[in-house]
């Protein structure tokens, strides 16, 4: 096994309290971008390519599936660290330095410097870059979702040590008391307008395609429409708002952080374009058992239905409780339930007590509550081993962990839920006289 650079932390706690980031999802990189992209003129077919450039920068891409579980915290790697924060959180000051010395700025020259310099370039091709100006313009739209101090994401408690030079996660007062309330455009509405109107600016500039003028609509036309969006607080909700404007198609909706609410009915976005994964692509260099260990917990985590108790044989200590954390097995199933959104609430609990036991399983309970997959990977997204080295596309990750303070081998595996598609699992293991357990789950939001 393998073992690079991770710092261990003697810590008892196998609970965590994983930061997550309030980032702007496919509600505006896609839908938001392909609306305001027909406003200022743009064919349909040229706004599905400016909306999809852009959406596919949030793990649309194998390119993009990066995660700082991965390169700020497992495998430091300085040059995805680079690249998510030209992408995510644009900064005057590169990667690596401490967060504090690289404050992100909403309108700032950073953010639109992608932007500008593909407005400039695009002229007399403008019609084969679409997808890189949409690509460019994401940059542009996270300044105002990030803007502010980045927070370095901590997994200490699960004696995960990351370096904070190359992590991000969304400032602190960005951060509000919930997080689902973080990560939705209501809790930031007055965010939204200049955001758009930014976003609208840059794509009225843009060279004209084969001489076609463009005429843009009158931006005051177009914000009085804006704020409606903005609170807009279940999946159902923005689908009525697309709707109304002549969208028929909805399904980029899916897995964004808000709830399902009346009527939204699941639907699968088919706008990734990503490797497939087939059931024999494995990592090498990994312990057999640790890998076997894996894939026997993920064939019954991931498919068949759900069903408590299935999941106690791979934990630890499947009965015990902390105070302020929901039981693992309990959290487990949480992060497969098909509407990740009204889960999140309950993934980041901190009380535990039994109310909330309570709405999760009712949550649980609910038809057509979790996905039926047939196989693992189906499951899954797929996944890069972030280094130098050629890495070959994997449904997980595996890598060794520092041993526990009672000289305990750890491990961890890295995974992306289909169905929790903005954040990045990881499920840590201990092997107790000869077998392997879970411990805790960590999680990072990394758009
Ligand atoms: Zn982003």
């Amino acid at each position: 096994m393998f073992f690079r650079g991770i710092e261990m932390l003697l810590t008892v706690s196998i609970m965590l309290f994983p930061r997550v980031a309030p980032c702007f999802e496919s509600d505006v990189h896609y839908g938001l971008t392909y609306w305001l992209a027909q406003k200022a003129g743009f064919l349909p077919e040229e706004a599905e390519a400016i909306s999809l450039g852009n959406q596919r920068v949030d793990g649309g891409l194998i390119e993009n599936m990066k995660s700082q579980l991965q390169y700020a915290c497992l495998l430091p790697y300085e040059e995805d660290s680079l690249a998510v924060q030209a992408l995510h959180f644009p900064s005057a000051r590169k990667v690596p330095i401490s967060p504090d010395r690289r404050t992100v700025t909403a309108g700032s020259r950073e953010s639109s410097a992608q932007s500008e310099k593909l407005i400039e370039t695009a002229r007399g091709k403008a019609g084969f870059m679409l997808q890189l100006f949409g690509k460019a313009l994401h940059p542009l739209q996270d300044a105002y979702s990030h803007q502010g101090v980045p927070v370095a994401v901590s997994l200490e408690e699960a004696g995960i040590k990351c370096d904070d030079q190359l992590s991000m996660s969304a400032p602190r007062d960005r951060q509000s008391i919930s997080v689902h309330d973080a990560e939705v455009t209501a809790s930031w509405p007055g965010t939204i307008t200049p955001m758009a109107r930014a976003t609208f600016d840059a794509l009225v500039r843009y060279p004209t395609i084969d001489g076609r003028v463009r005429v843009p609509k009158k931006w005051e036309n177009i914000s009085s429409e804006l704020s409606s969006f903005a609170v807009a607080r279940t999946k159902a909700n923005k689908a009525d708002w697309f709707r109304d404007r002549g969208f028929s198609d909805v399904s980029f909706l899916d897995g964004i952080s808000l709830p399902d609410g009346d009527g939204w009915r699941s639907i699968r976005w088919h706008g990734r374009k990503l490797p497939e994964l087939n059931a024999g692509s494995t990592q090498h260099n990994v312990d057999p058992q640790i890998l076997d260990f894996y894939r026997g917990f993920f064939e019954q985590w991931l498919t068949g239905s759900m069903k408590f108790g299935r999941l106690a044989p791979f934990i630890a200590d499947a009965t015990s409780k902390n105070a302020q954390r929901l039981p693992l097995e309990l959290r487990l199933w949480l992060w497969r339930l098909r509407d990740h959104g009204a889960a999140i609430p309950f993934l980041f609990d901190r009380t535990g007590g039994p109310k909330v036991i309570r709405g999760a399983r009712a949550l649980m309970a609910k038809p057509a509550a979790f996905e039926r997959y047939a196989v693992p990977t189906d499951a899954v997204l797929p996944l890069l081993y972030e280094s130098d080295a050629p890495s070959p596309v994997l449904p997980f990750i595996v890598l060794d962990l520092p041993s526990s303070a009672k000289n305990r081998p750890r491990a961890i595996a890295i995974v992306k839920l289909l169905d929790a598609p903005y954040e990045t699992l990881g499920i840590v293991t201990e092997r107790v006289d000869g077998r392997w357990f879970i411990i805790s789950v960590v999680s990072t939001f990394d758009y």
